[in-house]
């Protein structure tokens, strides 16, 4: 995986009305836009729409450059609305909502209604030759390539991501209704003969963040009125597949997965919050490395998912996924900070990667690496029940921030 940049994905205050209106305003279309993935290569893009119905026409067209107009590539999906959580995090100007990407060739993104169609424009620094394909029946992937340029074979192909919406759509596919009590998926890592990282002192990952998914849902229950469900109750495998499938089958507000950190040098230790995004830094991209090895043993519709995770920007539930990380991780870090007392509590920070389990899941989800099972003060404050209760007591408080502040927007 190679290093890049994080994209930045603003959220802006000065877009509660308009997200207000699009929460209210009855839906006349057909068909929803709901998720954008791009994947990035050197001189070929590919960009995948995926909506919750077929749309009822899909064209594209391309335009070079005119004056300080950029070249184009755009994609008009007939009888298609934009799901409001796809844009409501960018910037609202008069051509539509604006999504930065910044990076090969590709400036931004451009989501606009045109009437009863959605319009997603590519901003380009030079004209492309375009092409759509069907991806499966409900997806849509446009082939941005440079006049006179191979395919980039490293890109995913139209059958592999067939086969990875395939095993998403376990789920309802309609659109997402808010519950009367949050719904949330904990999901605690690993589990069954996946025993994730061992400790110094010979401690499961997968038993330790069972403990800790425990009290997380207890709390979440018990302090927010929430529905809660585990995606395993015992020491038993899933694949990253079956759980983000579970979170989607269920229609889950908030996916939050648990688990123990490793790393090659023993001096390494502290807490740290991801959501999904290209990598922030090389480390970033080796936590998600190891957390998605057990994704090559899983069942086949896996291997689809793995080649998807190549260079992505994905919009859709990303800054809502950012902000929920920024609240737990800082609930957590201060409230660790005044237990613990001085010395004893380290702040690694939000981070994004590509996590498979992230990949797959339609809603604000995050994975949370409590501490690090490979330095033996972590270890051994991870298995206390205080450090475990009071870090189980600050995701609570961390989900309530994030709650508070998207019921308000
Ligand atoms: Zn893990």
């Amino acid at each position: 995986m190679s290093r890049q940049s994080c994209i930045p994905l603003a959220l802006r205050s000065g877009l509660v009305v308009l997200v207000a209106w699009l929460a209210l305003a009855p839906r006349a279309q057909a068909a929803q836009l709901e998720q954008v993935l791009l994947f990035l290569g050197a001189e070929h893009s590919r960009l995948l729409l995926v909506l919750d119905e077929p749309a009822s026409d899909v064209s594209s067209h391309s335009s070079p450059a005119v004056g300080s107009a950029p070249a184009r590539a755009t994609v008009m999906l007939d009888d298609t609305a934009l799901a409001s959580r796809l844009i409501t995090p960018y910037l609202q100007r008069p051509g539509g909502a604006e999504m930065p990407v910044g990076q090969h060739g590709i400036k931004q993104l451009v989501f606009s209604s045109m009437g009863p169609r959605a319009q997603v424009v590519v901003e380009l620094e030079r004209a492309r030759n375009l092409s759509i394909t069907a991806v499966g029946d409900r997806a849509y992937l446009l082939d941005l390539r440079l006049p006179d340029t191979p395919p980039d074979a490293s890109l995913p192909e139209a059958p592999a991501l067939a086969n990875w919406l395939a095993g998403l759509s376990m789920a309802p596919s309609k659109a997402h209704e808010p519950h009367a009590r949050p719904r949330i998926v904990v999901d605690p890592g690993h589990g069954g003969w996946d025993s994730g990282a061992v400790g110094c002192t010979g401690t499961h990952e997968a038993d330790v963040v069972l403990a800790l998914a425990r009290r997380v849902a207890t709390g979440l229950e018990r302090e927010l009125g929430a529905e809660v469900l585990l995606t395993r109750e015992d020491n038993t495998f899933l694949s990253l597949h079956e759980r983000a499938a579970f979170a989607n089958s269920r229609d889950a507000d908030i996916f939050i997965s648990i688990h123990a950190n490793a790393a090659p040098a023993p001096t390494v230790w502290g807490i740290e919050t991801y959501y999904l995004d290209v990598a922030s830094d090389a480390n970033a991209a080796a936590v998600a490395l190891r957390e998605n090895a057990s994704v090559h043993t899983g069942v086949q519709a896996d291997d689809a998912a793995s080649r998807v995770l190549s260079e992505l920007v994905v919009s859709g539930t990303s800054a809502m996924s950012r902000k929920l990380a920024n609240e737990i991780q800082g609930a957590v870090v201060q409230n660790l900070s005044q237990l613990m007392g001085p010395g004893q509590t380290r702040d690694l920070g939000v981070k994004s990667a590509m996590f498979t389990v992230l990949v797959s899941t339609r809603m604000p989800s995050i994975l949370f690496e409590a501490s690090f099972l490979t330095h033996p003060d972590d270890e051994m404050r991870l298995r206390t029940p205080a450090f475990q209760r009071a870090t189980a007591d600050s995701i609570v408080q961390g989900v309530r921030s994030y709650l508070a502040a998207t019921e308000s927007e």
